[in-house]
C-alpha cells in the first residue's frame, strides 16, 4: 500500500498511532487528516513532521467536500480511522456534536472508499476467499460499545452492544456502519475495540491527565461517586503497536478486542499516581492525598468495564509492553517534562470547559 490516511490523527491516540506508521513504513506516505477541534493539536507530532512520508491535511470529516479534496489529492489505499469526538461527559452535555462526527463522519468516509475503491463482491460478512488485500478500511473503536459489566465477567469480541452513553451509542452506531458497508458493498474492513488508554499527548480532561495536571498544581482531584468505577487501563503506545499490527497481519472481517489486562478502581488508580507523583515531586509520601474530591456522579455511568484480549494475544502474539506502573511512571515524566505542552491546552476554551464542569 502506497498511501495510508489515518484520521483524528493530530489527538491523542491517533498522534502515536501516526507516528508507529510513519516509522514502520518509510515507502508508505502517511496522510493525517485531522480538523483540529479542541482535542487536536500538531505539537504531539513535532519529533516526525519533517519525516518525508509525514503529510498533514486539515480536513473535517463531517463534511464530505472537504474529504474529497484529499480522496482526489491521494486516491488512498487504506484509511485508519480514529477522528472523533471522545469525551463521554461532553457527549452528555452536546449529543449531536457525537452523532455528527462518530456517526456521520464515519459514514462520510465509508462513502467516499466505495466511490473510489473497486470493492469485491466475492465475500462473506466483509471475509474475502483472498487475503491479498488491496484496500482497507480500519476502524478504532472502543470497549464502551459493550455497555456496563458487574463484578464478574469480561467483554468478548462476540459480547453484544449495549451502549449506554451518547459517545459509547454513537461510536456503536459507526461500528455498524462499518460492519454494514463489508456485508452489503464488499467493503474491505477491520474493527478493534480497546479499552481505556492513558500516556503522552493524552487531553486533561480524562481521568490520568486530569490528575497529573492537579496534583502539580495542588488542586482538588475530582473522583466521581463512592470512587468505585473500574476499568482496564492500556499504555497508547501498546494500543498504537496493537493497531499496526493489526493492520499488517489480521485478516479482513476480523474484530479484535484491545486490552491491557489491567482492572483499576478509579480510587486505587488515583492513590497509586499520587504515590508515583509525590515521589517523584519530593513531597512527603501521602502529601496529595488530601486533594481528592468525590463530586456529583456522571449521570448513567457505566460501573465496570473489563476486556478479554486473548483473541488478538493468541491470532497475532501481541501482548502489552509495560505494566500498568511502569507505563503510569514513563506517562508522569512526560507530563513533568512537557510543562508547556500542558500549559498550552489547559489555556483557553478549555479552562471555561473545566470551570463548568467541576464548579
Ligand atoms: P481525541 O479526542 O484525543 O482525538 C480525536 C481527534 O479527532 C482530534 O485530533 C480531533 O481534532 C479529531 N477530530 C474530531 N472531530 C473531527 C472531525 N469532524 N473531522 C476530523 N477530525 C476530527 O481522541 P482519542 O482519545 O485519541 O481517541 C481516538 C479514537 O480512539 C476515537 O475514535 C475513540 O473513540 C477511540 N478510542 C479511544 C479510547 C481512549 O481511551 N481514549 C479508547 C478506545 C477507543
Amino acid at each position: 500500500m502506497k498511501n495510508i490516511i489515518i484520521t483524528g490523527g493530530a489527538g491523542f491516540i491517533g498522534s502515536h498511532v501516526v507516528r508507529e506508521f510513519v516509522k514502520n513504513n518509510p515507502d508508505t506516505k502517511i496522510i493525517n487528516l485531522d480538523a483540529l477541534t479542541y482535542a487536536g493539536n500538531l505539537e504531539n507530532l513535532k519529533d516526525i513532521e519533517d519525516e518525508p512520508n509525514y503529510v498533514f491535511e486539515k480536513a473535517d470529516i463531517t463534511k464530505p467536500e472537504e474529504l474529497r479534496k484529499v480522496f482526489e489529492k491521494y486516491n488512498p489505499d487504506a484509511v485508519v480511522h480514529l477522528a472523533a469526538e471522545s469525551h463521554v461527559d461532553r457527549s452528555i452535555t452536546d449529543p449531536m456534536a457525537f452523532i455528527n462526527t462518530n456517526v456521520n463522519g464515519t459514514a462520510n468516509l465509508l462513502n467516499l472508499c466505495k466511490e473510489f475503491w473497486t470493492l469485491n463482491p466475492d465475500h462473506t460478512h466483509g471475509r474475502f476467499p483472498d487475503e491479498k488485500r488491496n484496500n482497507l478500511f480500519y476502524h478504532i473503536s472502543t470497549d464502551e460499545v459493550y455497555g456496563s459489566l458487574g463484578e464478574t465477567g469480561f467483554f468478548l469480541e462476540t459480547t453484544s452492544y449495549d451502549p449506554q452513553s451518547p459517545y459509547s451509542a454513537s461510536k456503536a452506531a459507526s461500528d455498524h456502519l462499518v460492519r454494514a458497508y463489508g456485508n452489503t458493498y464488499g467493503m474491505p474492513f477491520i474493527v478493534s475495540n480497546c479499552s481505556n488508554n492513558y500516556g503522552p499527548n493524552h487531553f486533561p480532561e480524562k481521568l490520568i491527565p486530569l490528575c497529573i495536571s492537579n496534583i502539580i498544581n495542588e488542586k482538588p482531584l475530582p473522583i466521581y461517586g463512592d470512587g468505585k468505577y473500574t476499568r482496564d487501563w492500556l499504555f497508547v503506545i501498546d494500543h498504537a503497536r496493537a493497531i499496526h499490527q493489526i493492520f499488517k497481519e489480521a485478516k479482513t472481517g476480523e474484530t479484535y478486542n484491545i486490552g491491557g489486562f489491567n482492572e483499576w478502581q478509579n480510587i486505587d488508580l488515583v492513590k497509586e499516581l499520587i504515590k508515583q507523583m509525590d515521589a517523584k515531586l519530593e513531597r512527603p509520601e501521602g502529601y496529595s492525598e488530601k486533594l481528592i474530591t468525590f463530586v456529583k456522579d456522571r449521570p448513567g455511568h457505566d460501573k465496570r468495564y473489563a476486556i478479554d484480549a486473548t483473541k488478538l494475544n493468541k491470532d497475532l502474539g501481541w501482548k502489552p509492553s509495560v505494566t500498568f506502573e511502569e507505563g503510569l511512571g514513563k506517562t508522569i515524566d512526560w507530563y513533568l517534562e512537557n510543562k508547556e505542552w500542558l500549559e498550552n491546552v489547559t489555556s483557553g476554551d478549555y479552562q471555561k470547559y473545566y470551570e463548568k464542569q467541576y464548579s
